[in-house]
């Protein structure tokens, strides 16, 4: 008996080729990296919880031999990196992106708490390409790549001393999901997948919104003011599925219509 219960928790925690895929669709963004060490340690973290898709946006350091040192057993996920120069470019096919955050007072934006972060991170990572943001060590991330992301997530620290080393930070947001799918593992029934547009397809919403706008003069270009960031805002906490996307992008292409009749 148990033997039995050592098999089924040692079960729980084999991660098989199928489940693998779901993990594999997790990807950690870490951007502008100063500390090499930093990326070796944030390696480890994320091998330990099963995690292996690491992405460098425009990262100041190179991966050295502290990088490796640090990662221990997990010098392949450093060295097997993919290197970009923007975080658009990082996460431009992911339907989700959650970005890490120290909470900010001067951005609002929809946020999840810790443990609803990793149910809907772990419910996502079965149909599609997740991403978790990561900033840098001094500054954290700027407000515009604040703004890519869908939420933001707060690690619940000491508010008097809140701010974590990166790797940790990449711990425990790793720990957490980890947690989550495990659970989720075990009470798996069949979910209702929904399509959401990756990241891309949003950018180019938002452009395509932008423009429309401009030409309707409800947005002065020498004088933008903060609307297309209340609307990022407002599109990202609706969360449109891909059919919804195509809705609006459909509605904004008859208004240009319209207006391209009009000025004739
Ligand atoms: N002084 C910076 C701290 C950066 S720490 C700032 O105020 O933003 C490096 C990164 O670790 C952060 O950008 C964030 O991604 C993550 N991090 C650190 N502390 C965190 C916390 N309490 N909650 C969520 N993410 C955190």
């Amino acid at each position: 008996m148990a033997e039995k219960a050592v098999l089924h928790s040692f079960a729980l925690f084999t991660d098989s080729k199928k489940k693998r895929v779901m993990l594999d669709n997790v990807r950690v963004v870490l951007v502008g990296t100063t500390h090499s060490g930093n990326i070796g340690s944030a390696a480890r973290a994320m091998k330990v919880m099963g995690f292996s898709q690491l992405v460098l946006v425009a990262p100041e350091c190179e991966i050295d031999g502290q990088t490796i040192a640090l990662a221990a057993g997990a010098s392949d996920i450093a060295n097997n990196a993919r290197i970009v120069s923007s975080l658009e470019e990082a996460i431009a096919d992911c339907p989700l992106v959650i970005a890490s955050s120290a909470r900010s007072r001067t951005l609002q934006w929809p946020q999840l708490e810790m443990r609803e972060y990793g149910q809907k991170a772990a419910q996502e990572c079965r149909q599609h390409s997740v991403a978790l943001v990561f900033g840098r060590e001094r500054t954290g991330l700027t407000n515009d790549e604040l703004q890519k992301c869908h939420f933001h997530v707060t690690i619940p620290a000491n508010p008097e001393y809140s701010s974590l080393n990166l790797a940790m930070a990449v711990q425990t947001l790793c720990y957490e999901l980890r947690m989550a799918w495990l659970e989720s593992e075990a009470f798996q029934g069949e979910s209702q997948s929904v399509e959401y547009p990756l990241s891309d397809d949003l950018e180019r919403f938002y452009e395509h919104l932008e423009k429309v706008l401009h030409d309707a003069q409800f947005i002065n270009k020498q004088h933008p003011g903060q609307v297309m960031t209340k609307l990022r805002r407002l599109y990202n906490r609706a969360r449109p599925e891909s059919h919804e996307l195509n809705i609006l992008r459909g509605m904004l292409s008859s208004i240009e219509k319209t207006f391209a009749g009009m000025k004739r």
